[in-house]
């Protein structure tokens, strides 16, 4: 078993604010070094599954942005377990400017292969993995962000007897495998909130057909879209790690808790509920969005 189940559970802080609720943060971010939060429970099954039936020619092959965190997570896989890894990158203007991204400099330096597709290529990725998987029969191919029925499962494990005591469970939401999987497994008498990083009204339906249950909400938490990063975003984040020691990046963590304060300012969470959010990891994509900040002569994030 290449990924391992950790021998103790990351830590539940708690996040003092002056209010008569509760606010909690559960640390995913910490349970691997190089394959952070979320994705490392969406590739634990996908990946232990495929190692396991010991193929002879073993090849991971995945979709992502060029801050993707599944590619630097699949990357890390691939390194890790000594396989070749393909990451079909979209965009292909990247072509001879990976060296300054630190997210696919990173999956180089693990030893992925990285192919730039054009946008257009990429919208027909479905095409694109019928043609891989036809070319690489023995190949494990990941979807984008790295969200199937195996990731669902993987899931669960971010959910244990500590988590049962909360009545809102908080993620953030881009393909939306985490949040699937935390409304699969959860109590019934739980709330999942989940806010979205990106606007993609298809979303709800991705996660119904994945749990065939309605007990989410979904909140526009993308702050003018997917990637956009805000002055007041970077403040935010700042303030947070200052006040409370503890790192969010600018794509998905920082804006979630930065809505979630204000949804907790506008009264949307009745007295004395209890909520915990899931810190999802990613910390990596912190340099690329500071690279880019900083091209911008804006803030950085510290
Ligand atoms: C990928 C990612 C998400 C989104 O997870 P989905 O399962 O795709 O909805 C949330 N937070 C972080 C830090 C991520 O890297």
């Amino acid at each position: 078993m290449l990924l391992k189940l950790p021998t103790e559970p990351v830590p539940i802080q708690e996040i003092p604010i002056q209010k008569n609720i509760k606010l909690f943060i559960k640390r995913e971010d910490q349970i691997h070094p190089l394959i952070s939060g979320n994705k490392y429970w969406k590739l634990f099954h996908n990946v232990n599954h495929y190692l396991e039936k010991s193929p002879d020619n073993p090849y991971i092959i995945t979709f992502g942005g060029a801050f993707s965190n599944h590619i630097a997570a699949v990357s890390a896989v691939g390194s890790l377990a000594g396989i070749p890894t393909l990451g079909i990158i979209r965009g292909e203007e990247l072509q001879h400017k990976w060296r300054d991204n630190p997210t696919l400099l990173f999956a180089k330096r693990n030893g992925m292969n990285l192919k730039f597709v054009t946008r257009e290529e990429y919208r027909h990725k479905e095409k694109l993995t019928e043609f891989l998987q036809q070319e690489f029969p023995e190949a494990l191919i990941v979807p984008e962000g790295g969200t199937n029925k195996e990731a669902v499962e993987g899931v669960k494990m971010m959910l244990n007897e500590q988590t049962k005591d909360f009545d809102y469970l908080c993620t953030a939401v881009g393909t939306g495998g985490t949040i699937a999987g935390i409304s699969k497994f959860c109590e019934e008498n739980q709330k999942v909130i989940g806010f979205k990083a990106v606007d993609d009204a298809s979303l709800e339906n991705k996660i119904f057909e994945l749990t065939l249950k309605h007990n989410f909400d979904l909140i526009d938490s993308c702050f003018g879209g997917y990637g956009k990063i805000n002055d007041g975003n970077v403040r935010f984040i700042n303030d947070f790690k200052e006040r409370y020691g503890i790192p969010l990046e600018p794509v998905y963590t920082g804006k979630m808790m930065e809505k979630i304060f204000d949804l907790i300012e506008e009264g949307y969470f009745p007295e004395n509920s209890k909520i915990l959010c899931f810190h999802t990891g990613g910390l990596q994509g912190i340099e690329g969005a500071n690279l880019l900040l900083e091209k911008q002569n804006r803030n950085l994030i510290i």
